[in-house]
């Protein structure tokens, strides 16, 4: 190949992947296999002091899922990324090596509903904490940070949808007060929105979602950009200190670039064992090879589905950035020029009852809590995945309780349309 630099759509197919150096074989093999044989004694000391990569347990690294790793990385224009077990535990893998007890981060109130009960209940088990503050209040931002805090979390195309976060506004913020800024580019993917050229330090991924595109793995992955200085500011010890999780190797000046990833894999998987397996790494990988055609007809589709419902009169709002009369409308060719995503809420004149109505009249539509699937998904997230939250906080979330979230899938637009009409005839009759 030459050197001009090669296009997402190429990247998408390519990047990580060589035939295999054994036998040839032109797709990336399943390397079934939990560990890997030493040449002798010498490679096996150099594997574990870092000084040579290789494989040693596919608890820490296996060569199918570091073709995604590698694959998504390029696809974000990161240094370096892993895979994990899941998107929640992308999330943990993410933090992991910036926080501490006493630590807190500051997140922002539009977040995957899971993400919110994770930040607000489960990570004060580690003695970590997180404030919730509304990221079009820079101001807000900017006074919630503390001695003590160590990060700031959004997502690029915001849960449950029609909230696009200003990643420029909100990186200057972080840079002012030299903080981490990590971003879930879950809804968005990499052909839509690249986070990491709009400030961020680290992305995440549930790669359940579009990268694999059509429901049949759980997966995640933390890609870092390689540009945060981790010695600075002194706050970040794990990574600037002798790790002596790790016989004392102080990774950010001895690994650079690779700091926090070589962290990740050495101490991270190694001891968390948040670990993708093979196989789901392989299913993530065919997918992503039609990730840009999948995405550009989500968003077609989105855009029809949202323009007819707005004008639908059982419908009293359509939150879709794609629509110009979003608030966030203006956002949309700066931070996801490519498209405001395909997941979005729209409001049923009748309220929950009417919601719930729509639900159980669906055909084509599939009642699940899933997104970004090949098949358009619906959910009342009121009474399913923030139904952990306050009414307030689900309102705050854009998740009330008269609000349907969907998720438009590949299908013909006409159809997935005639669904909604047909549906919505039963629920307001
Ligand atoms: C699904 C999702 C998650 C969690 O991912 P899992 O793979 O289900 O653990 C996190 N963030 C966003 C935006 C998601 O959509």
């Amino acid at each position: 190949m030459t050197d001009r630099p090669l296009a997402f759509e190429t990247l998408q197919i390519h990047a990580g992947a060589a035939p295999d150096p054994a036998t040839g074989a032109r797709q990336i093999p399943i390397y079934q296999t939990t560990a890997y044989v030493f040449r002798d004694a010498d490679h096996a000391a150099k594997l574990f002091n870092l000084q040579e990569i290789g494989y040693i347990y596919s608890r820490l690294t296996n060569p199918t899922v570091s073709a995604l790793a590698n694959r998504v990385c390029a696809l974000e224009g990161g240094a370096g990324a892993i895979c994990c077990s899941s998107g929640h535990a992308a999330q943990i893998m993410a933090l992991f090596p910036l926080m501490g007890p006493g630590r807190n981060i500051i997140a922002s109130t539009r977040l995957y509903g899971g993400t919110m009960t994770q930040f607000s209940q489960t990570i004060k088990r580690f003695g970590w904490s997180a404030k919730f503050v509304d990221f079009d209040d820079l101001a807000a931002l900017e006074a919630a940070v503390d001695d003590d805090t160590r990060a700031i979390f959004c997502e690029s195309i915001a849960n449950p949808g029609g909230y696009i976060t200003d990643l420029d506004a909100v990186s200057a913020v972080a840079d002012k007060v030299g903080l981490p800024l990590i971003v879930d580019n879950t809804s968005a993917t990499p052909y839509l929105c690249r986070p990491i050229e709009h400030g961020a330090t680290l992305v995440v991924h549930s790669a359940t979602k579009y990268l694999t595109g059509n429901g049949t793995v759980t997966g995640g992955i933390v890609v870092d950009s390689g540009k945060f200085d981790w010695s600075k500011s002194g706050k970040f010890p794990s990574l600037s200190e002798p790790e002596p999780a790790y016989h004392g190797l102080a990774f950010h000046p001895a690994l650079g670039a690779m700091a926090f990833t070589f962290h990740s894999i050495a101490v991270g998987l190694r001891d968390l064992g948040m670990t993708m397996n093979p196989q789901g790494a392989h299913y993530t990988l065919m997918g992503i090879e039609t990730l840009s055609l999948r995405m550009e007809r989500h968003v077609e589709n989105a855009r029809k589905v949202a323009e007819w419902l707005e004008k639908d009169p059982r419908i009293d709002h359509v939150t879709y950035a794609g629509l110009p009369s979003s608030p966030y409308h203006h956002r949309v060719a700066r931070i996801c020029p490519k498209g405001a995503g395909a997941l979005f809420t729209f409001a049923v004149k009748g309220g929950y009852d009417a919601c719930v109505k729509l639900i159980d009249n669906v055909k084509l539509f599939s009642h699940v809590a899933n997104l970004g699937d090949t098949r358009s998904l619906i959910i009342h997230s009121a009474s399913t995945t923030h139904r952990q939250l306050t009414e307030e906080q689900q309102i705050k979330a854009g998740a009330g309780p008269n609000v349907v979230r969907v998720s438009i899938g590949i299908e013909h637009a006409d159809d997935i349309i005639a669904d909604l009409d047909q549906a919505l005839a039963a629920a307001t009759a």
